[in-house]
């Protein structure tokens, strides 16, 4: 749950890293409870919950995942003012916004820091389309499935990789899937640990933090998207609909994902991590 330390606009990176280098000097330990740790980092801060991930994991083990929504730039934000050169990823699909690319651009710019970039294997993609066409997405949900796994799902298993730790802008209002969702998790799919900092945060929280702290957003939240995707697949919503209904609104389910967020996130396991307090 965020509190004003969140929206502080003297947030300072100089200051925050004092704070981490300080911290790094904890004892090393070799297993990790993930019910225990929920326990301690539901009441925490995003700021708090970072600073724990940070202390606990390697810095080069953690890696953040940002489609540039809004909260994929408040995490860019954050991370960037806590840290020299974060490990940020994001998955160019190949049929993203011009916004997204220029909100990438300007991040880049204004934080000196590379965004990693993952790209879709381009022989699964020339199999995905050939016979279907490349809106094959909008015949079928078979098709809408395969299109997001082979331009999405697949990319980040090669982002995820080298990670130990994958950091995610996801928040529970987003829609049922999400309610339940864990500060932290065990992706086993991937072998990392999944950390959603801004899992409390309401869309007022963001927009203030945004606006506080002069974050770069992508222009296409001013035309009514609330999230962002891939520019077929997403519109902007009316007055009244849900959060999610601006992205794949021809198919019929209540809960529609792409597949990178699906997983069976409870799952705990001991793994070796360093630096363990909180
Ligand atoms: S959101 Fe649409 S275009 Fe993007 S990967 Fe999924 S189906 Fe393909």
């Amino acid at each position: 749950m965020p509190d004003r330390s969140d929206f502080d606009e003297t947030y300072h990176p100089d200051h925050l890293c004092k704070t981490l280098t300080m911290a790094m000097s904890t004892t090393a330990i070799e297993s990790i409870d993930i019910n225990a740790i929920n326990g301690t980092l539901e009441s925490k801060t995003a700021f708090d919950i970072l600073t724990w991930c940070y202390q606990t994991f390697e810095k080069d083990d953690v890696k953040l995942s940002t489609s540039f929504g809004a909260e994929g730039m408040v995490l860019v934000h954050i991370l960037s003012s806590m840290i020299e050169q974060p490990r940020i990823f994001t998955i160019d699909t190949g049929r993203n916004f011009q916004e997204t690319y220029e909100v990438w651009e300007e991040a880049n710019e204004k934080y000196g820091i590379d965004i990693e970039c993952y790209y879709p294997d381009p022989q699964d993609v020339h199999k995905l389309i050939k016979g279907k066409g490349p809106n094959l997405f909008y015949r079928s949900v078979e098709n809408r499935k395969a299109c997001c796994h082979v331009r999405k799902v697949r990319p980040l298993r090669f982002a995820l990789a080298d990670a130990g730790v994958w950091i995610s802008g996801l928040r529970r209002e987003q829609g049922a899937l999400r309610r339940d969702m864990p500060v932290l998790s065990y992706i086993e799919e991937h072998d990392v640990y999944k950390i959603c900092p801004l899992a409390n945060w309401t869309e007022q929280n963001v927009w203030e933090f945004i606006r506080n702290n002069a974050v770069p957003y992508n222009k296409l939240h001013d035309k009514g998207f609330p999230t962002i995707g891939c520019e077929p697949c997403t519109r902007p919503i009316r007055p009244a609909e849900d959060i999610r209904a601006g992205r794949w609104w021809w198919e019929k389910e209540a809960d529609k994902e792409c597949g990178i967020h699906l997983e069976n996130g409870k799952v705990v396991r001991k793994k070796q991590v360093v630096n363990y307090t909180i």
